[in-house]
């Protein structure tokens, strides 16, 4: 599968792929590892995908340095059908919602469904720009919520917590969709991660959930459907129902790569080094700019405006034609928006500003 030239897919998801994870899935594809077979063909109970499904789990433990008294779940259905399940799991009494975002908002809809949410909107603008709270403004809730959910990354405004929140930690709940395995992470502060494939580990439809055991014991309604049902998942293997395997398999491809790659920490070094070269172009050059504060922003979506609106599909287009692709913005934002995740290398961060740079030169 060879390139004449370089096609980067800026999407915030479903996001790229690492090159070399395709290519040896590709390569794979018709016969996995002398089976003849391939890993669409092999049962979900028997050695082959066992075997991949093990080790996938066990890669994943190892990036994130999971603690043994955590169970990691790969569950059906995008990160937005944990929104309901987190509520019918674990919501008796009331649950905080930290809002900063789209996704935090939608989780906070769902929750509604099943019982007492308090929702705390904690963006404010600072100087024009959009910016999180400081705590200190919102901490006067009191600590006595079943669980604290929070979305560390917000992929469509591109706002990203500099600091994590500190109330409640140890029931945090955590949508990490769009910032999983790009950071180390303490994951005994939370009770539950969870995030969505398609943007950091793999293919679309396939979420990561991983959630403290203690949790799983808790009792919860008998109405909870089975595959919703956090603590039937981990009885299971994650296996109640036939899983979505081949998704299973690219993901366990793709914590193979990061592994071989450095890990976590390497991760984090090269999204630092990806968005802050474009955060420094934007804002050195009077044709774009950011809407996010400094200590907000995003390093994985990277939101950007055209100071001359009316440039944007001529933009677009012609980004499209140096094999730059979906940098449209979110519709309930506008403009443009750039998404740097783990499989962005940095040539393509380098495409992008080359092509911005003269865009705007021949534009002004
Ligand atoms: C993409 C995204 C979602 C939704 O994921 P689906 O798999 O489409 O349900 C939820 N939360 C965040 C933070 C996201 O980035």
């Amino acid at each position: 599968m060879t390139q004449t030239r370089s096609v980067y897919n800026f999407s915030a998801g479903p996001a790229m792929l690492p090159r070399e994870v395709m290519l040896q899935a590709q390569q794979e594809f018709c016969d996995w590892h002398g089976t003849g077979l391939s890993v669409l063909d092999f049962s979900h109970r028997g050695k082959d995908f066992t075997a991949i499904a093990e080790r996938a789990e066990q890669d994943l433990r190892d990036l994130l340095k999971i603690p043994s008294d955590y169970s990691v779940l790969f569950c059906p259905g995008g990160a937005s059908l944990q929104f309901s399940a987190i509520p019918m799991n674990f919501l008796r009494s009331k649950a905080l919602y930290i809002n900063t975002g789209v996704w935090g908002d939608k989780a906070t809809q769902e929750a509604q469904k099943f019982g007492d949410i308090v929702a705390v909107d904690a963006l404010t603008e600072d100087q024009g720009n959009t910016a999180i709270l400081d705590e200190a403004q919102w901490s006067q809730y009191e600590d006595d919520f079943d669980y604290v959910h929070f979305t560390p990354n917000e992929t469509i405004g591109g706002v990203e917590y500099s600091a994590l929140p500190t109330i409640g930690k140890g029931k945090w709940v955590a949508d990490m969709s769009s910032c999983i395995l790009s950071q180390p992470i303490n994951v005994s502060d939370f009770a539950l991660i969870y995030a969505g494939a398609q943007k950091n580990i793999g293919p679309a439809g396939l979420s990561i959930v991983i959630v403290r055991n203690d949790w799983l014991d808790r009792p919860r309604p008998a109405t909870v459907p089975s595959l919703l049902d956090y603590s039937v998942m981990a009885k299971n293997q994650s296996m109640y129902n036939t899983p979505p395997t081949y998704a299973w398999y690219l993901a366990g491809l793709v914590f193979q790569w990061i592994k071989a790659q450095g890990g976590v920490e390497e991760m984090a070094e090269r999204a630092n080094i990806r968005s802050r070269a474009l955060y420094q172009f934007i804002d050195s050059n009077d044709f774009y700019r950011n809407p996010i504060a400094p200590l907000s922003r995003s390093r994985m979506n990277i939101p950007f405006i055209l100071n001359d609106e009316s440039l944007n599909d001529v933009f677009l287009q012609q980004a499209e034609q140096h094999g730059l692709m979906y940098l449209k913005g979110h519709r309930s934002v506008g403009g443009m928006r750039a998404s740097l995740y783990n499989a962005m290398p940095q040539a393509g961060v380098e495409a992008l500003i080359a092509f911005m740079d003269k865009f705007a030169e021949q534009n002004r």
